[in-house]
Order: C-alpha cells, then sequence, then structure tokens
C-alpha cells in the first residue's frame, strides 16, 4: 500500500522486519521485549540506546532531558501549564489551528492564556508573521504548534523569543528536519508520525524549567518525576521504546536528520508542483510560504470530484488522502518514513486524474 495516513503513521518496512524478527526472542533472552521487566538490564540498555540515539540525531544540548511518557501528546497540553504556568503568570500560544486549539483550552484549565498572534481570519491557511510580536511582560512561555497536522502548514521558523521560554508540539515533525534545540524550554511530540508507533511520547525538556515544578501536582503529572527516573517511574509502554529506537537507528543509517529534511523536500515537491502546475485544478490550501513538508493539504473543484478521488485512490492501493473533516479536501502525509516512491505514484495518479476529469 501507498500509506499516506495521518496517524499512526508509515514505518520503513525494514523496521518491520526486524521488530517481526526479534520479535518472539528478544536479545537470546528466549523470551519477547514486551514480557520482560522493565527493571531487567535489556530494557534499560533499550530505554538508554533510544534516549542516547535521540541526543545524538537531533543534537540535544547536555542541559537537556529526553523523557518517555505515556498518555501522548494531547497530555503534554495540560502537563506543560501545569508544570511551567505559575498562578501569576500568562502562558502565550500563536494559534495556528486545530492543534493549537487544543493547547490553549487545556492551559485555560490551569491559568491565564493570551494568543499573541493568529491566522484564524484566513481559516488557518497559514502561520502569522511573527516579526514583532509582543509577549506579555508575564509570559511564562510562547507555546508554537510546529507543524499543524490537520491544516498542512508548518513554521519555516520560528520566532525569537528573547528570555522568554519557547515550547513546540512537534508531533507532526520532530526529526523532518534540523531544529535548533537550544532556542526552546521544551519540545514534545507523539511517537505515531515521525517516530514510531503510538503509545509513547517524547519529551526534551531544559532541566532548569523542571526544578521548580509546583508540588501541588500528581506525581504522574510532574517532570521531574519522571527525570530522576530515567523515564522509568512505572511501567513503561516499552514496545512502543524499543520501536523508537529500531525508527532512530534506520534515521541514521540513512543520514540523519539533514539529509531526511532533503528526501523531505525532494518527495514533496513532486506533489505540491503537480498542484502548482495543475492550471488551478488542484488548489493547495496552505499558503505557500507556510506550507508543510509533513502534510499535504489540497482540495479539488468540487467535492463529487474530491470524493472520486478518494474512491479511485483506494483502488489503486492509496491509503489516507481524505482531508480532515474540518479543513475537508484532501491530505497527504508524507512523514520521513514515507518512500519518494509513493509519492512519486501519487503525483502520476493526480497527473493522470487530472487528465481523465479535468
Ligand atoms: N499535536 C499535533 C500537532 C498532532 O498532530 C497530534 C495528533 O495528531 C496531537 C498533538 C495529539 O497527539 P496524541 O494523539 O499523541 O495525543
Amino acid at each position: 500500500a501507498f500509506n499516506f495516513n495521518a496517524g499512526p503513521a508509515a514505518l520503513p518496512l525494514g523496521v518491520l522486519q526486524q521488530a517481526q524478527q526479534e520479535f518472539v526472542d528478544f536479545a537470546g533472552a528466549g523470551m519477547s521485549i514486551m514480557e520482560m521487566s522493565h527493571r531487567s538490564a535489556i530494557y534499560e540498555q533499550v530505554n538508554n540506546d533510544a534516549q542516547a540515539l535521540l541526543r545524538e540525531l537531533f543534537g540535544i544540548p547536555n542541559n537537556y532531558k529526553v523523557l518517555f511518557l505515556q498518555g501522548g501528546a494531547s497530555t503534554q497540553f495540560a502537563m506543560i501549564p501545569m508544570n511551567l504556568l505559575k498562578p501569576d503568570q500568562t502562558a502565550s500560544f500563536v494559534m495556528t489551528g486545530s492543534w493549537a486549539d487544543k493547547a490553549i483550552k487545556e492551559a485555560k484549565l490551569f491559568g491565564q492564556t493570551s494568543i499573541v498572534a493568529s491566522s484564524e481570519a484566513d481559516k488557518f491557511n497559514r502561520i502569522p508573521d511573527l516579526s514583532g510580536i509582543e509577549l506579555p511582560s508575564n509570559a511564562a512561555y510562547l507555546h508554537v504548534t510546529s507543524n499543524e497536522t490537520i491544516e498542512g502548514t508548518q513554521y519555516a521558523a520560528y520566532p525569537e523569543t528573547g528570555d522568554v521560554t519557547l515550547i513546540a508540539d512537534m508531533s507532526s515533525d520532530i526529526l523532518s528536519r534540523p531544529v535548533d534545540v537550544s532556542k526552546f524550554g521544551l519540545i514534545y511530540a507523539g511517537a505515531q508520525k515521525n517516530l514510531g508507533p503510538s503509545g509513547v511520547t517524547i519529551v526534551i525538556v531544559r532541566e532548569d524549567l523542571v526544578a521548580q515544578s509546583p508540588k501541588s501536582i500528581p506525581t504522574m503529572l510532574r517532570y521531574d518525576t519522571h527525570i530522576s527516573n530515567n523515564s522509568l517511574y512505572n511501567t513503561p509502554p516499552s514496545f512502543s521504546v524499543y520501536l523508537v529506537g529500531l525508527m532512530l537507528k534506520w534515521l541514521k543509517e540513512r543520514g540523519g536528520v539533514s539529509a531526511t529534511e532533503q528526501y523531505n523536500r525532494d518527495k514533496t515537491k513532486l506533489i505540491y508542483d503537480t498542484i502548482d502546475q495543475s492550471g488551478g485544478f488542484y488548489r493547495g490550501f496552505a499558503d505557500p510560504a507556510s506550507r508543510s513538508l509533513m502534510n499535504i493539504t489540497f482540495r479539488i473543484q468540487t467535492e463529487e470530484l474530491e470524493s472520486l478521488f478518494v474512491k479511485e485512490s483506494e483502488k489503486q492501493g492509496f491509503i489516507g488522502l481524505k482531508g480532515h473533516r474540518s479543513v475537508g479536501g484532501l491530505r497527504a502525509s508524507t512523514y520521513n518514513a514515507v518512500p519518494l516512491e509513493s509519492c512519486k505514484a501519487l503525483a502520476e495518479f493526480m497527473q493522470d486524474f487530472q487528465k481523465r476529469n479535468g
């Protein structure tokens, strides 16, 4: 199948095959990694290796911690204000669409929030211009959604926030391109798009930020609990962490994050070029300057043609091209593990569909 699902998303065949090979007997232990104690030396190695590889590939400085948590990125929407928003502070947000909105709604449960820029007036078809944004003087942090999975927009550059902590939801674009991690206080991402299966959430956090968490919050929702226990405070999603480790090895073998970015650019160019050269038959949803390398959103002239496109594409082995119900139209998710060949096949299908229906 040509898997363009928005998440959980495609995994590399080689990763799945290695997992299959090791499924019943991991590292000669005579049992599956799933059956092993998370306190065993073997699992601890899996946990530590995945962390170390993520540090290496993403260039994470030494004063940052890497955590493997549960509850999805959605739990981070609440955990961040619980840990980092003090009563006299404001949590600031850039409002870019569906996922930023969810993050804001959760922060509101815990304190004051402000939206410093928004593209709502343009139906979230772009990342707002952030040059010269003004943050409240009591801002605890500025939260950005690095890639809006539903609208198909992505930051080309992150805002300068001076002394104010920058926080990013990178659920749908982590490791798709190099990032200067030292610009951020905290980065989080559900693994199920670029990094592996669902069930584990990656948090990268600067140590000094989490030294001051309020004492009143539940143990499992405190970052310091997981930091002091190396993500092994309670039973971790061990099979998911193991698969994240395999995904990271795969990424490293392919040349790391810079090579992956180039590959992603080559992949998405095939589809964006098809849209741009269609003479208006296909219309990209996102403003070209905010186009995502991960989720390509587009429309066809009529909803009937869009339905026909989905139906015909499914018959030819394309999966997941129907757009999210809140935006409509079509969406091709081109995460790290989606091969160039799938994008080429999609571009060809699009051109053929236009010839027959244009
Ligand atoms: N943030 C973004 C940008 C997403 O795309 C998603 C899921 O699609 C989420 C957050 C929510 O992630 P989870 O399902 O892991 O809670």
